[in-house]
C-alpha cells in the first residue's frame, strides 16, 4: 500500500487530496497542529466523511524536530506540503510568522525528507500570488515573478527552495503554481466563500449587507477537486517539474458576486457595501493562468466551471446556515 503524508491536511486542499488518495488506495497520514480546540480541527475531513480513514500526527511546519519524527515514523512514498499561513490579507498583519511557516517551513520539511526519506516524492503548494504584479497578460511557467504581499514573497522562497533541492540533491520535488481554487470547504475569509456565505445569510434573512473591498480585482478561479488531482498527477510523472494549474478564464470579484446573488434571486446592488477596511496595502489586480503545459504533459484539464462551483458553494452555505439555525 502506498503511503502519503500531507501537511495542511485540515485545510481545504488537504481534505480533498486525502479523499482522492484514499480512493486511489493510499494510506494517508496528516500533520495536525496541537490546539486547545481538539475535535473541531478536522471538520473538513468529517464533512467529506473520511476523518476516520486518515492518521493524524502532531507537528508544526515551523518545528523541524516534529517533522523529522513524522517522516521517520510514516516513511511516506509521497509528501504533499500544503501547510501554510495561506491568507494574503493576514500576511501583512503577521509577516514574520508568514515567513517562518510559508517560506522557511518548506525547508524544514525538505530537510526532514533529506534526513529520513530522500527517495520520497515531494509536492510544494506554490501560488499564482508569486506573479503578483503580472509581467505578462497570461501567466505560464516562464513568466517572471513579482510578488505583492508578504505571502507572495514567502511562497516564492518555498518555490525556489523546492527547485533548489531538486537540482542540488536530485529530489523528485515538484512545484505546482496553482491559481485560486475554491469549494464549499474554502476558508470563510476568502472572497468567494465570503460572498456565497453572505448571499446565503441575506437570503435566509439573518443579514442584510455584505461588506467587500476591491471588487474590480480579477482572478482565475477553479475548483479545488480539479486542482488536487493535478497535484497527484505531478507526483506520478517519471520526472519532477513545475506546472501552472489554472482554468484560462479570469472573472472580476463583482461578476463572481453577481453569479451568487442571481442564483438566490437577490439584487446584489441592494446589499453590497464597499468597505475600505478590506482594501490591501498592495493589490494583485488581475491573474490569468495558462495551463497548456499541465494539459499536455499531465493530461489534466479543469472539469468544473465557475458558475457551477459558486452555485454548489451557495447551496452548501444555505444548508449549513439552516442546520445551525435549527440547532440554535
Ligand atoms: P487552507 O488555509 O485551507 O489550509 C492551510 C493548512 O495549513 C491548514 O491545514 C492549517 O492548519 C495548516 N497550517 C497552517 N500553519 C501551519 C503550521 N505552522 N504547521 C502545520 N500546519 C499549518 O489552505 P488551502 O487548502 O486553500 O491551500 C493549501 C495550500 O495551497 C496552501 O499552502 C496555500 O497557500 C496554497 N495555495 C492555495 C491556493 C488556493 O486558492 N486555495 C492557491 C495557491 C496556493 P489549521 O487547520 O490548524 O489552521
Ligand atoms: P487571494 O487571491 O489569495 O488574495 O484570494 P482572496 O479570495 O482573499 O482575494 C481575491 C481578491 O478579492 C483580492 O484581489 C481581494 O482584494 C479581493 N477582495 C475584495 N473584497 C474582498 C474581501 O472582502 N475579502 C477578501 N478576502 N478579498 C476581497
Amino acid at each position: 500500500m502506498r503511503r502519503a503524508l500531507i501537511t495542511g491536511i485540515t485545510g481545504q486542499d488537504g481534505a480533498y487530496l486525502s479523499q482522492l488518495l484514499i480512493n486511489e488506495g493510499y494510506e494517508v497520514f496528516g500533520v495536525i497542529r496541537r490546539s486547545s480546540h481538539r475535535g473541531v480541527e478536522d471538520h473538513r475531513l468529517r464533512w467529506l466523511g473520511i476523518a476516520n480513514r486518515v492518521t493524524l500526527l502532531d507537528g508544526d511546519l515551523s518545528d523541524l524536530s516534529s517533522l523529522v519524527r513524522i517522516v521517520k515514523e510514516t516513511q511516506p512514498n509521497e509528501i504533499y506540503n500544503l501547510a501554510a499561513q495561506s491568507f494574503v490579507a493576514s500576511s501583512w498583519r503577521q509577516p514574520v510568522l508568514t515567513a517562518n511557516v510559508t517560506a522557511v517551513g518548506v525547508t524544514n520539511l525538505l530537510e526532514a525528507m533529506r534526513a529520513e526519506k530522500p527517495d520520497a516524492r515531494f509536492y510544494q503548494a506554490s501560488s499564482s500570488e508569486m506573479f503578483g504584479l503580472a509581467q505578462q497578460p497570461q501567466q505560464n511557467e516562464s513568466t517572471p515573478f513579482y510578488p505583492r504581499s508578504p505571502y507572495g514573497v514567502a511562497k516564492l522562497y518555498g518555490h525556489w527552495i523546492t527547485v533548489n533541492y531538486r537540482e542540488s540533491f536530485g529530489f523528485h520535488a515538484s512545484s505546482g503554481i496553482l491559481f485560486n481554487h475554491e469549494s464549499p470547504l474554502r476558508g470563510i475569509e476568502f472572497v468567494t466563500r465570503k460572498v456565497t456565505d453572505g448571499a446565503a445569510r441575506i437570503k435566509l434573512g439573518i443579514a442584510n449587507e455584505l461588506h467587500l473591498g476591491n471588487i474590480d480585482a480579477k482572478r482565475d478561479w477553479g475548483h479545488a477537486c480539479d486542482y488536487v488531482r493535478a497535484m497527484w498527477l505531478m507526483l506520478q510523472q517519471d520526472k519532477p517539474d513545475d506546472y501552472v494549474i489554472a482554468t484560462g478564464r479570469t472573472t472580476s470579484v463583482r461578476e463572481m458576486c453577481r453569479i451568487a446573488f442571481d442564483y438566490v434571486g437577490l439584487d446584489m446592488s441592494k446589499h453590497l457595501v464597499i468597505d475600505p477596511a478590506f482594501y490591501r496595502p498592495a493589490e494583485v489586480e488581475v491573474l490569468l493562468g495558462d495551463p497548456a503545459k499541465a494539459m499536455k504533459r499531465l493530461g489534466w484539464k479543469p472539469e468544473v466551471g465557475l458558475e457551477h462551483m459558486i452555485e454548489e458553494m451557495v447551496d452548501a452555505d444555505l444548508e449549513r446556515i439552516k442546520a445551525h439555525k435549527d440547532r440554535a
